[in-house]
């Protein structure tokens, strides 16, 4: 007899999938939700959380305070979140687990996007480094203050692993090594392989158009690419005059969204195949693969990557773009040696962490989690 909504759920979900009954608890003992499941739990902390809503402040490729229609990171999420969420249930993985690792996947970020996490990195060469997966599981694990009787939001075992990426936690972690340990030599699951796919399919569509936007990509220059000249050319075919002659911003966001159907498409077919070849029945089987059977086909990742290259040289690297970078590095740098020379300039709850920890990592904390608003702010307030 079906007793909870995660027995129910789980139910539904692929031998491959990683189940409710598999969350591995959490590190502090909580009573059961009676109307949400446990993933549901993490992902709504996820929501509720500070580091959540400051992603509207913060620079996917442009500085926040420039426009009110680019992405900003709590955007881009968002959709990763509903790409995500819809491939899971086509694949009955399970959406609760890929919906909070997808809200939870950029939360790590430093304000002015990867410029930010360039110099923190650099200046925290000495002292363990930073990087936005590792810094994630220092602010679910110990930087958001909203219960009582612990730090962090107590996700489960299983949310916490899944947003491990690339094997590595910082030094200083020491709470989560042994989580970690458990983790490294595990294959990660699937869901979380899911957000990692979704995430690359929605930002390469989404730079176009905000790149377009911005005025630093012509319309016709996207159409060097055989792939996007093909697209134009199917929906000049089916839409005739409805395509033709609508404004351009119209065009771009009928070519991307046509595009983005046609990633999802090939991504779910190429998938199923190979998840129907391997024949995994268990969530174990999955931890023990060796290779990754959610992705795009070769065809389709070869068009991703020459996506992402004319990305990089005509918006990443795009002369607007590189000075915006070069004054963020500057700021950040700017507060880096501000505060680690002066630590009670910081508000008091957390230059009150030097006390038990690294003063490095505590002003590495702080200014990572900053919004680019306040960060300029700050700078100008200080300079
Ligand atoms: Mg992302």
């Amino acid at each position: 007899m079906i007793t909870t909504i995660e027995e129910y759920e789980d139910q539904f979900l692929a031998p491959y999938a990683l189940k409710h009954s598999e969350s591995g608890g959490r590190f502090y003992n909580e009573t059961k939700d009676p109307y949400r499941t446990e993933f549901q739990r993490d992902r709504d902390r996820i929501i509720h959380s500070k580091a959540f809503r400051r992603l509207s402040y913060k620079t996917q490729v442009f500085i926040n305070t420039k426009g009110d229609n680019y992405r900003t990171r709590l955007t881009h999420s968002l959709e990763v979140s509903q790409l995500s969420r819809s491939i899971a249930n086509v694949l009955r993985l399970n959406k609760d687990l890929s919906e909070a690792i997808a809200l939870a996947h950029d939360i790590g970020h430093s304000p002015f996007g990867h410029a930010g996490q360039e110099i923190l990195n650099y200046l925290m060469k000495d002292y363990g480094g930073f990087e936005h997966n590792n810094q994630i599981l220092r602010i679910v694990t110990l930087l958001e203050e909203r219960y009582p009787n612990f730090l962090g939001l107590n996700l489960t075992k299983a949310t916490l692993k899944a947003l491990m990426k690339h094997n590595q936690i910082y030094s200083d972690d020491i709470h989560l090594l042994e989580l970690y340990q458990e983790k490294k030599d595990q294959f990660p699951c699937l869901e979380s392989i899911l957000v990692d796919c979704c995430d690359r399919i929605a930002y390469i569509h989404h730079d176009i158009e905000d790149g377009f936007d911005a005025g630093y990509i012509e319309y016709d220059q996207i159409f060097v690419l055989d792939y996007w000249d093909n697209l134009r050319k199917i929906l000049e075919k089916e839409w005739k005059q409805n395509f033709i002659q609508a404004r351009k911003p119209h065009k771009i966001r009928m070519i991307l969204r046509y595009s983005i159907n046609l990633f999802i498409k090939d991504f779910i077919e190429h998938s199923k195949k190979n998840l129907e070849k391997l024949q995994l029945s268990s969530i174990q089987d999955v931890y023990r693969l060796k290779e990754n059977p959610l992705n795009n086909s070769k065809e389709f990742l070869r068009i991703s990557n020459q996506t992402y290259e004319f990305l990089k040289q005509n918006l990443y690297n795009h002369p607007e773009v590189l000075k915006m970078s070069y004054k963020g590095k500057k700021i950040l740098e700017f507060l880096f040696h501000l505060f680690t020379k002066h630590s009670y300039l910081m508000p008091v709850h957390i230059s009150q962490r030097v006390h038990h920890n690294n003063l490095y990592r505590t002003v590495c904390d702080y200014i990572s989690g900053m919004t680019d608003r306040y960060a300029i702010r700050l700078y100008e307030q200080f300079k």
